[in-house]
């Protein structure tokens, strides 16, 4: 196999229209995540890009739901999905945003080129308009009912409840999302990608070249997109939210969502280069660069056949492999955030990662569970036990178990110092031990290449199995006994510690693609430099020094408790619920009136009606603010000391980013009295502040209309 001279690898632009969920992270980000650490150790040449994809007919219509410009929602959740990433490790060279300059000239002159060289066609074709909103509807402003499953809820773009990718003619009694109203048809005049000519391009490329090196499943979706027969694509629409079209007869008109968001890659590596004084042409010209896309399955066609017949048109290279994914469930249901049916990556990190010391070792908790079910060849379901099993039952007490026991017996007997090795004294087993590390490293390697790393994890994990074996054997403990009667005990236990030593150094080389901050953790305990984690150390087993004294003992992981669980779960089914509520009461008519009149007003819907009793179980106060300080390392939590008359409590809230602590000392503000208390960052919160909050996401505090006594009550 030759080694590529350069490598780019790209993970699918996640939509900036709300927060992701892990089914995404499980898609496309860790998978690109653990190939580009891999590579990265092998201290191969790759760029890793991203970013977030900004235009589209969805980000306009979710801006009118929550009351905002399509402008404030992009910039609203482009800063959330980045840190989001950021805190499960993912680490993109760049993730940049198609709503910057530089990506609206790269695609622009990219579609003018094609232009120019006559491979786009144009096409006067009628389409659906709406006479109240004088616009035409394109893909997410139609609805109607889907041809293939009766979903009445079926966008112009797709349906999401199975999947099948539509054009507005096909959908049934549609409707405009702008104004309800039936649309007519009105002629206008589009770009489009001629795939149709390149069906032999395709058809070698794909069905001969790659038949045997891709996934089956990926290219049986190419095959019967191909059998299927290649129409010419429209790559513009009419709308005003996206990349301009930049030639004669373009007004009005951007191009389609689906031909900039692929060049978002091209833009990214350019912005790279430039904040990295690197040239990035080679990245996507040179031949002897390998390029892979992390995708999952939704994306097979856009991957797979139209970018890659654009990149051929526009010089560029061509991808080696689009390694997609297939879905992943959640206890036993499709993953949807508009459902509440979901983990959503910001609330994991929220109620896991961030909320107590070492949290990072939770991120590689949920790194480890998600990779160990990649949904590499069918789809596959997370469950909250799932997810205690793999942690307790692998993580716990296979993994960290064998460097605890290591990091424990080498303080009790090698006084924490690596012993040397007694030639004399090397039998069979440790000999063995040498060659599973060695096996290990060709196995892990090998499956890594092959994009299978879910089996790729599993193999070290192993490793650390056959560790627990070989001290089980070697019982160092019991040789420890006997140092007074066998002059042979201690050679004995320097050679069994230093052997489980080298072990643990192996094994933080092979983590470290999976579980980054793991790898780092043991190299802390190790007191060595990040370096020792380059994949060529893998095998070795002098890579800690003799005499060389280590740190004591730490756990690299805790166990998932039953409760935890527990509450994951009623969260999940509690959301659910109230999603489902909420849909129910938007569907009546006369609340469907009144959100649209909110919606319009940017004002959000009401909430389902309550009786009095469920009012009545609310204990509210007037609380005065004595003291406020924001919590160190967070961006959101101002920790605030109110005074309730009778006592005062410590009340976390999310307010850093719109009140200074200092201002705020003396006010006087809503208290949510009897909220179960919670601990966030380590500090326990006992109730909530009310806050107000207008259309443009401004907050202000529900205050007395003049000063009155702490403690006093509301109803
Ligand atoms: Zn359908």
């Amino acid at each position: 196999m030759n080694t590529p001279k350069r490598y780019l690898i790209t993970a699918a632009l996640p939509y900036a229209n709300g927060l992701k969920h892990i089914g995404h992270l499980a898609g496309a980000y860790l998978p690109a995540d653990i190939y580009v650490r891999y590579l990265k150790a092998q201290k191969r040449d790759v760029v890793f890009v991203c970013g977030s994809d900004e235009h589209g007919t969805a980000i306009p219509i979710q801006a009118t739901k929550e009351g905002t410009t399509a402008q404030a929602i992009i910039d609203k959740y482009h800063p959330i999905i980045e840190q989001n990433f950021k805190d499960l490790g993912i680490q993109f060279d760049i993730y940049h945003r198609t709503s910057d300059p530089l990506h609206h000239e790269t695609a622009s002159a990219f579609f003018k080129d094609l232009e120019s060289r006559g491979d786009l066609e144009t096409k006067t074709t009628e389409q659906y308009f709406d006479e109240q909103a004088n616009t035409f509807l394109a893909d997410r402003y139609i609805k109607g009912t889907c041809p293939n499953c009766a979903h009445t809820e079926a966008y112009g773009d797709q349906c999401e409840k199975c999947g099948k990718s539509l054009s507005p003619e096909e959908l049934i009694n549609p409707v405009s999302t702008l104004s309800g109203n039936a649309p007519i048809k009105k002629e206008t005049t589009h770009w489009y990608l001629p795939l149709n000519r390149h069906e032999d391009f395709l058809r070698k490329w794909l069905l001969e070249q790659h038949a045997s090196d891709w996934r089956p499943a990926v290219i049986g979706q190419c095959k019967s997109w191909i059998e299927g027969g290649l129409q010419p694509r429209a790559v513009t629409r009419d709308l005003d939210w996206g990349v301009k079209v930049p030639v004669a007869g373009g007004d009005g008109k951007v191009l389609y969502v689906w031909f900039d968001a692929p060049i978002g890659y091209i833009s990214a590596t350019k912005q790279w280069a430039l904040n990295n004084d690197k040239d990035w042409k080679p990245y996507w010209n040179d031949p002897e660069t390998k390029l892979v896309h992390f995708i999952g399955k939704d994306n097979i066609v856009f991957h797979c056949i139209i970018f890659p017949v654009m990149l051929k048109l526009h010089g560029n290279i061509l991808p080696e492999n689009v390694p997609a994914n297939e879905f992943m469930n959640l206890e036993g249901d499709k993953m949807s955030t508009s459902r509440g049916w979901s983990i959503e990556m910001d609330d994991y990190i929220n109620k896991w990662i961030k909320k107590e010391n070492g949290g990072e070792s939770l991120a590689d908790c949920l790194r480890f569970y998600v990779n160990s079910i990649a949904p590499e060849s069918k789809d596959s379901e997370f469950t909250w036990k799932g997810f205690q099993d793999a942690v307790n039952g692998e993580l716990v007490s296979i993994f960290a178990n064998y460097v605890n026991r290591t990091w424990v017996l080498m303080h009790k007997l090698t006084k924490g110092k690596v012993p040397k090795i007694h030639t004399e004294f090397l039998d069979e087993d440790d000999r063995a031990l040498l060659v599973s590390v060695t096996e290990t490293k060709e196995k892990v390697t090998a499956l890594l290449e092959q994009y299978k790393f879910r089996e790729a994890q599993f193999e070290v994990v192993n490793l650390a199995r056959l560790g627990n074996q070989y001290m089980q054997k070697k019982e160092p403990w019991i040789l420890a006994k006997n140092l007074d009667t066998d002059p042979t005990a201690q050679a004995k236990i320097d050679n069994c510690m230093h052997g489980c030593l080298q072990l643990t150094a192996n094994l933080a080389i092979l983590i470290n693609p999976f579980l980054p901050f793991t790898a780092k953790k043991m190299c802390h305990l190790m007191k060595v430099v990040d370096r020792m984690l380059e994949w060529e150390n893998a095998g070795k087993f002098d890579l800690l020094k003799v005499g060389y004294s280590l740190r004591p003992p730490e756990l690299l992981f805790r166990k998932i408790e039953d409760e935890e669980i527990a509450a994951e779960l009623a969260e999940l089914k509690a959301n659910a619920e109230a999603k489902k509520n909420k849909m129910e009461t938007t569907n009546t008519s006369s609340a469907a009136a009144n959100t649209d009149q909110t919606n319009e007003l940017g004002i959000a819907p009401l909430k389902p009606e309550i009786v009095f009793d469920d009012f009545g179980k609310i204990d509210l106060r007037v609380g005065t603010i004595v003291e406020a300080k924001k919590v160190e390392k967070t961006d959101k939590l101002l920790e605030l000391l109110v005074d309730l008359g009778f006592e005062k409590r410590t009340i976390l809230s999310g307010i850093a980013m719109h009140f200074n602590p200092e201002d705020i000392v003396g006010k006087q503000v809503t208290i949510v009295a009897n909220l179960a208390p919670r601990k966030m960052r380590g500090i326990e919160s006992k109730g909530m502040i009310l806050m107000a909050e207008d259309a443009q996401g401004k907050l202000y505090f529900v205050s007395p209309s003049e000063a009155i006594a702490s403690g006093s009550t509301i109803a």
